[in-house]
């Protein structure tokens, strides 16, 4: 007889606090786990925006709660609360190339669990530009994958003229001649729009962070089997391929449980088990 575990979270309901539509790429991946995955309007932006009228204050984890926490007073009998955040910049690690950090946390009332997940893309139309003209716009249209992205338009001094969600030329010259006109210095500048709704190439890295949840979510503890059983702590020591000295690359994970003290160290994922000797400090100094 075929025997199949359900999911703990089958059938049971998320709300997710968003207003930019972002369940379109959460819905898939959440309904493989039989979870449904709906949309409550918290209004994001009091949160932050990227345009910088309300600045961010804190961490994303603490921005993360504060959305979790508003779908709880918005719906009072919910079980589980999705929050997701993503934030923009040059890449932690490879410095000078613009990134996509996204981060969720689910939260579940019941289990008194926070379930996070993060994902760092380089995939990102993220740019800006400065003109004095609509005709300096040149190749940047196409760099930033404008129209089928957003753009944001507004004078280079000025924050309180602002022109969001630009799809289409025509009004994107329009707010490029206005916004020239209320610069001191005749210039206006030009921004990717990155809220999800106006940023196709951001729902994608939204979608894959979500598909790193459904897998958490679908990793157990061996010990008291909670689900969320996930890497809590990187091992350095990656041997050289030639002399066999461990390194500073990550060897293995360190996973933990949510709830209970199990851990268990697991190679890496990708099977990688030595250095290339050009990166080792003894073969090549
Ligand atoms: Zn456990
Ligand atoms: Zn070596």
């Amino acid at each position: 007889m075929a025997f199949k575990l359900e999911h703990p979270y089958h059938q049971l309901t998320v709300f997710l606090g968003t207003k930019h539509l972002k369940e379109k790429a959460l819905v898939p991946a959440l309904e493989a786990l039989g979870i449904q995955c709906v949309a409550t309007l918290v209004d994001t932006d009091q949160y932050g925006t990227f345009t910088g009228e309300v600045e961010r204050k804190g961490s994303v984890l603490e921005t993360l709660k504060k959305k979790t926490k508003e779908v709880f007073e918005k719906v009072p009998d919910a079980r589980l609360a999705l929050a997701s955040e993503g934030t923009f910049g040059p890449h932690p690690q490879i410095g000078f190339i613009s990134s996509d950090h996204e981060a969720l946390l689910l939260v579940d009332k019941a289990m008194g669990l926070q379930i996070y997940v993060d994902e760092i893309s380089l995939e990102t139309n993220l740019g800006e530009k400065v003109l004095k003209s609509f005709e300096e716009l040149g190749s940047f249209l196409e760099s930033v994958k404008f129209p089928s992205h957003g753009l944001i338009v507004q004078p280079l001094e000025n924050q309180k003229v602002m022109f969001k969600g630009i799809t289409d030329l025509n009004a994107l010259e329009k707010a490029i001649l206005k916004s020239i006109d209320h610069s001191p210095t005749r210039q206006a500048k030009v921004t990717t729009d990155m809220r999800a709704h106006f940023n196709p190439t951001r729902m994608k890295v939204i979608e894959q962070v979500g598909r790193k949840l459904v897998k958490r979510l679908s990793s157990f503890c061996n010990k008291c089997g909670l689900l969320g059983f996930w890497p809590v702590e990187p091992v350095e020591g990656l041997p050289c391929a030639e002399c066999g000295q461990p390194s500073e690359a990550v060897k293995a994970y360190r996973w933990g449980c949510l709830k209970c003290s199990y851990q268990e160290i697991r190679p890496r994922e990708d099977g990688k088990t030595q250095i290339d000797p050009v990166h080792c400090q003894g073969c090549n100094p």
